[in-house]
Parts: structure tokens; C-alpha cells; sequence
């Protein structure tokens, strides 16, 4: 697979985060970076990576995204609850106001062109929110009760729940089984789906863990809750997943 894309490398952007710095000598300076797994995955599955600054500048934005062929968007803060209609509950976590609107214009830039998307967390649930679905803002507040820990204590690389993946979605077929076992970071979910959207997978207390797009004439665009980043390289089934979203770019930058 890594061979065949040797000539049409495509080139994918990250998305990233900003951390500010609470330590001297650099106290409250402001970082740009995103975890080291996204990089690592995009070249071990043969893609070129390239981070996209935390910009609010569109036209740098869209100068960037003009050089890509799918985009990340990845895992962080919790999405402004404005952007789906709602105030902030109690049980809102932190949030990133400047990160919303930079990834929102992103995916909606990136969608315009007929790029592939693959959203990791937070990143799928933005693209929920983009188009038009909704969170619950805590999965205490999901409508079924949870049972599950979604917030694990285990290592990140460690799997710790199962998910079941929907027959005859684009994610049971790149994954070819009809369950596997994830790691779960989040406190939120979706609660609406998008319109033009379809669950892929779900934990066995009810909570959407995968989702994707079904409009036949859009681009890939598929958002896993858990985070495959911090598997090992040897995962086998993130290795499915990030092979099958460099190969949706390869075909992107063929036809360019
Ligand atoms: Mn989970």
C-alpha cells in the first residue's frame, strides 16, 4: 500500500492546539502543537504531514489548504455550545473559542473542495456540529445512562471499551469486523446527528462513537471518538484506519 502511494504522497494537514506556558522562563507564552501520534501516523501510512498553525486569518488559512490533500482535525477543548444552539451547562469543559472558529472554517474550506476529513474526538464531534448536529455538553446528561467509563484511567495506547460497528458502513467495511476494542477519553458525545450523517459505531451503553458522511456526492468525511493516535504503530486496526483515509487523499491529489 505504501509502494502504490510512492508517487501521489498526499499532503495532509493537522490541525492543532494551543498551550499556554505556566512555567518561568517562558510564563504565559502560547504554544503552537499538536501530539506527536497524528505526525507519526500520517507518514507511517504514507501521507506528508504538515501542522496548521491556530490562525483566524481565512485567507492564510485557505493559502494553507490549498496546499493539502485531506485534513485532521483533532482531539482538545470542548466545542463552544453556542455553535449548537444551547448556553453552556454546569458540566462544560474547558473550551477554545479562537480553535472553534479556525477548525470550523477549515472543514468547511476543506468539505468546498471535496477533501477528506477524518475528525479524532473533539474533531468528530465538530464535524457533528458543523453540520448541523449537537453534543451533550457531559455524558452525564446522555439520554441513556452511561455505564461505561469513558474517561479512562489506563495509558492512551491501552484500549478499554468495546464498540460495535454499524453493518454496511464505510468504517465496519474499512475495519472489516463487526466489533473492536477502543480507548475513550471524553466526557462529552454526540446527540443529534447531522443531517447527511451516519453512526458507524457505537459502545455498548449507547454512546455514538463513530460517524460519517453518507451523501454520495461528498467527500470521505469520517469522526472516531476514541483517539487511534495513541495506538501503537502496530495497531492493526488504526493501521485500517489511517491507510484508508491516506488512500482517499492519494486519490484526491491524483485528480488534482
Ligand atoms: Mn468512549
Amino acid at each position: 500500500m505504501k509502494d502504490e502511494l510512492i508517487v501521489y504522497k498526499p499532503v495532509i494537514g493537522i490541525s492543532t492546539n494551543l498551550l499556554k506556558i505556566t512555567e518561568k522562563p517562558f510564563l504565559n507564552l502560547e504554544r503552537n502543537y499538536v501530539n506527536r501520534g497524528y505526525v507519526d501516523w500520517v507518514v507511517e501510512a504514507g501521507g506528508v504531514p504538515i501542522l496548521l498553525p491556530l490562525l483566524s486569518d481565512t485567507a492564510i488559512l485557505d493559502s494553507l489548504l490549498a496546499m493539502v490533500d485531506g485534513l485532521v482535525i483533532t482531539g482538545g477543548q470542548d466545542v463552544y455550545p453556542s455553535h449548537y444552539k444551547e448556553l453552556p451547562h454546569p458540566l462544560l469543559g474547558g473550551t477554545a473559542p479562537e480553535r472553534d472558529a479556525c477548525e470550523l472554517h477549515l472543514l468547511r474550506s476543506a468539505y468546498n473542495d471535496h477533501k477528506p476529513i477524518f475528525g479524532i474526538c473533539r474533531g468528530m464531534q465538530l464535524l457533528n456540529v458543523a453540520f448541523g448536529g449537537s453534543l451533550y455538553q457531559d455524558l452525564s446528561l446522555h439520554k441513556s445512562q452511561t455505564s461505561i467509563n469513558h474517561s479512562q484511567d489506563a495509558d492512551p495506547d491501552a484500549a478499554s471499551h468495546s464498540v460495535a460497528l454499524t453493518p454496511g458502513s464505510k468504517l465496519q467495511e474499512i475495519l472489516g469486523k463487526n466489533s473492536i476494542s477502543t480507548n475513550s477519553f471524553h466526557h462529552q458525545a454526540v446527540k443529534e446527528l447531522a443531517p447527511g450523517f451516519a453512526i458507524s459505531a457505537k459502545s455498548p451503553d449507547d454512546v455514538i462513537e463513530s460517524i460519517e458522511r453518507i451523501n454520495p456526492d461528498s467527500s470521505w468525511l469520517l469522526g472516531v471518538q476514541w483517539h487511534p493516535e495513541a495506538m501503537p504503530l502496530s495497531d492493526p486496526e488504526t493501521t485500517k484506519l489511517f491507510n484508508a483515509f491516506i488512500t482517499e487523499a492519494s486519490q484526491y491529489r491524483r485528480r488534482r
